[in-house]
């Protein structure tokens, strides 16, 4: 706007013999400055006093923070005289980019279809990435989240699980996120038609077959898709894994880890003939119980250095709230009465029986997993692996939103600073998609996704909580705007 007046005004004194020229030409110039000196002065909304927190910039404090539409247009000293349509004081509290969870599944469960939208702004999740559903689902969600005016966090997603020979997730007593690749040119035409779907990465799964995970690799690459995946169990992590851009659930890379990892992988590649033709799900589920906890018992220090060595610039998605549930379940925190408070009506009631029997019979064998977890995330770190922070909620009584706050603790307490958590919810991820300069950060030409906090993330990353209004694609919502919207969706009983 301001540069077009001024080519206007450069246009009017330029012209040699105009009729512009003169008293008149002189009054539209006058005319034409004020106006622009106006727009200047009322432009945005400002968050004024604040103390501004990102994994770039680290801590500035006593700041104004500007953002007109989409767009933050300012960050400088609250001491600067600013003038703008809308001032909101900001004393005393915190100012954090938009949060992201990287792993969602918005379409697991059709009871959550109309309230995880506003679940996740409600805790200040700004951004999801879904890594699973099938098209047919997903797509109708993501345009509806992507609508002009939609009040919705921003979304990146991955369409169907790309399963192998045989699929975990098949549609049979449990739900179909999965697709068959069982040989890599159906591979290749599978993922040359996601992209022409509009997928913005893929996610490989965990039956594949080292052929059909190249021709997906390949694939992949030839039409600049990002890939995620879990480590395929015909695979070793650090064969697969400098192949992909993001790991989930730290999958199957104890194997890797152990010191008998040859021996087990063997094991390993016979059991996945399938002799007993077992389904998809049953096959995976026997390897995982027959071999994960013997190979974390065998841990192996110097193998695992190298294993971490190979996934060096492989991003981990440890889901440690679902890897380490048992360390600190939901169902024990403050505020899991009102997360549940939030969530539809028949999800509530079957999650409060199972947070019951959860607590009631606690699995020895899952708390060793749960301090392995916790443990290999903390060395990775350490090593320099780059870590990104992801639920998969609705999954295993994950209410979105509430649970990635759970995920930021959790990575705190393997050992990454607050500061390095919220690096895992903001800058990780949008480095993953090449967005590290549209987001991530609160600087000038960042989108405005915001999330202003009552308490300082970097005393106790549990203050991430403490959510005072969020700023979602430039629209300011405060707590009572976020309860209004999830009311709106008719699930809650707040
Ligand atoms: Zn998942």
């Amino acid at each position: 706007m301001m540069d077009l007046t001024k080519g206007y005004q450069n246009f009017l004194l330029k012209r040699p013999n105009g009729n512009f020229t003169g008293r008149f030409g002189l009054a539209v110039f006058v005319v034409l400055a004020l106006l622009t000196a106006c727009q200047d002065r009322q432009r945005g909304t400002a968050i004024t006093n604040v103390t501004v927190i990102d994994a770039v910039n680290g801590v500035r404090e006593h700041q104004t923070v500007v953002f007109d539409g989409d767009e933050i247009i300012t960050v400088r000293s609250a001491d600067e005289k600013i003038s703008v349509s809308k001032s909101i004081d900001a004393t005393g509290k915190y100012l954090i980019p938009g949060l992201w969870d990287f792993h969602v599944h918005l379409t697991y469960d059709d009871r959550f279809d109309e309230t995880m939208p506003a679940l996740f702004l409600s805790y200040g999740i700004t951004s999801v990435r879904d890594t699973g559903g099938l098209m047919r689902n997903v797509l109708p969600v993501v345009e509806a989240m992507r609508a002009e005016n939609a009040i919705a966090p921003r979304v990146f997603f991955a369409g169907p699980l790309l399963d192998g020979r045989f699929v975990v997730y098949d549609g049979n007593d449990r739900p179909e996120i999965g697709v068959q690749n069982a040989t890599p040119q159906q591979a290749r035409e599978t993922i040359a038609n996601l992209k022409g779907q509009g997928v913005d990465f893929i996610k490989v799964y965990e039956m594949v077959s080292p052929d059909v995970f190249l021709a997906m690799v390949e694939t992949a690459n030839e039409l600049a898709l990002p890939i995620d995946s879990h480590v395929p169990l015909s695979m070793r992590a650090s064969i697969a894994g400098p192949s992909v851009d993001s790991i989930e659930h730290l999958r199957n890379i104890e194997l890797d880890c152990a010191s008998d990892s040859a021996e087990l992988h063997e094991a390993r590649l016979e059991r996945l003939k399938n002799p007993e033709r077992l389904s998809g799900f049953e096959l995976r589920s026997s390897l995982h119980s027959l071999q994960r906890l013997p190979a974390v018992e065998n841990y192996d220090e110097e193998r695992c250095d190298r294993t971490i060595g190979a996934l060096a610039s492989t991003m981990m998605v440890p889901t440690l709230r679902l890897n380490s549930f048992n360390l600190a379940p939901p169902f024990r925190k403050g505020d899991w009465q009102d997360a549940l408070a939030r969530i539809p009506t028949e999800v509530r009631q079957d999650w409060a029986v199972s947070a019951e029997q959860l607590a009631a019979n606690p699995s020895e064998e899952f708390n060793r997993f749960a301090e392995w977890s916790l443990f290999l995330v903390k060395r990775m770190h350490a090593a320099g692996v780059p870590i990104g922070a992801g639920t998969d909620t609705p999954i295993f009584l994950a209410v979105p939103g509430f649970s990635l706050h759970s995920e930021l603790e959790f990575l705190v307490q393997a050992g990454l600073s607050p500061l390095d958590a919220l690096k895992a919810a903001t800058v990780r991820p949008a480095e993953y998609f090449s967005l590290q300069h549209k987001m991530g950060t609160i600087d000038v030409g960042r989108v405005a996704d915001l999330v202003l906090l009552d308490a300082n993330p970097l005393e106790d990353i549990a203050n991430t909580r403490s959510i005072s209004a969020v700023v979602t694609k430039g629209r300011f919502m405060t707590a009572n705007d976020l309860k209004a919207l999830l009311e709106a969706t008719g699930a809650t009983t707040l």
